[in-house]
């Protein structure tokens, strides 16, 4: 009931977490991350309500909710004579990836903002559940309306080999635990370096997630990572930092005070 009233009154927040482009040296895009924050509670974690959110078929205006707040952004910033506009990617369970008339919407509401290709993409997580005809049909309606997509915590959960031979994705994100791990030993170290292989053997780009010291980000460029995703980049920052251009600057600001 309480999730029903703050997406009526849109109290319900999205934060945007940058995402760094390793070969150009800058955030070129946001992970748009949803939070709500209750007064007796404090901020209730997405991994907590959006599992209830699924349950209760909540899930599918909570999604329309975070990806009107998105498009309103990159209206905005494109308004703004931003040039070029930053990616915003978008998390879909996969129960909202197949909701009837999910892919429509999506596209729709693209379409109506006149967004350039690329600029929304959606971030796919793994599930036991994935039946792969209906997904494959509602990605390739948005990827044929320039909306790109991302295979979420990528080597943990139920990860599935399968997902990656059946689907086509043109991102690849690895989960957090894998950079967290990366130094630990030379096992941990050869598995990332086999994923990213495997990845950019699809054609894929790399994501890494949860970057979080200078030495991961370092090594992550040697391996010809493109993208990095973490602490160290940035956490979720509130829109009006993204709208000013604030959090996008906070590797930069670092890398300068290390030089
Ligand atoms: P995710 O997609 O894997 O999102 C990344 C999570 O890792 C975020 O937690 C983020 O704050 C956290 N994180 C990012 N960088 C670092 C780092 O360097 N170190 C550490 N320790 N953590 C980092 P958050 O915001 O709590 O989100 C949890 C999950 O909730 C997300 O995992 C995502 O699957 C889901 N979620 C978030 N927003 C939405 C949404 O709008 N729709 C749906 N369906 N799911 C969402
Ligand atoms: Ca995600
Ligand atoms: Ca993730």
């Amino acid at each position: 009931a309480r999730l029903r009233d703050v997406l009526a009154t849109k109290t319900l927040e999205v934060r945007y977490q940058p995402i760094y482009d390793i070969a150009e040296g800058a955030v070129r895009g946001y992970e748009a991350l949803v939070r709500w924050q209750l007064p007796d509670r404090g901020a209730v974690s997405p991994a907590e309500f959006i599992k209830l959110a699924e349950e209760t078929s909540l899930i599918v205006p909570v999604g329309e909710y975070v990806l009107d707040r998105v498009i309103e952004v990159l209206v905005a910033l494109r308004d703004a004579g931003v040039s070029p506009l930053p990616s915003i990617a978008v998390n879909l369970s996969a129960r909202q990836l197949v909701e009837p008339g999910m892919a429509r919407q999506i596209v729709q509401r693209i379409d109506q903002a006149k967004l350039p290709a690329g600029t929304l993409k959606l971030e796919v997580t793994e599930s036991r559940m994935l039946d792969y005809a209906p997904v494959a049909a509602v990605m390739q309606h948005c990827r044929a309306h320039g909306i790109p997509f991302a295979l979420d915590d990528f080597g943990t959960g139920y990860s599935n080999l399968t997902h990656l031979h059946k689907l086509d994705f043109e991102f690849v994100k690895v989960d957090q635990a894998f950079a967290r791990h990366m130094f630990d030993s030379e096992r941990a170290m050869a598995i990332v370096q086999a994923i990213v292989a495997m990845a950019h053997g699809i054609g894929a780009h790399v994501v890494m997630e949860g970057v979080e010291t200078v030495e991961q980000l370092e090594r992550l460029r040697q391996m010809g990572v493109r993208y990095a995703q973490g602490y160290l980049i940035g956490q979720a920052a509130p829109t009006a930092a993204v709208l000013s251009g604030e959090a996008a600057r906070g590797l930069q600001a670092k890398e300068s005070a290390l030089a």
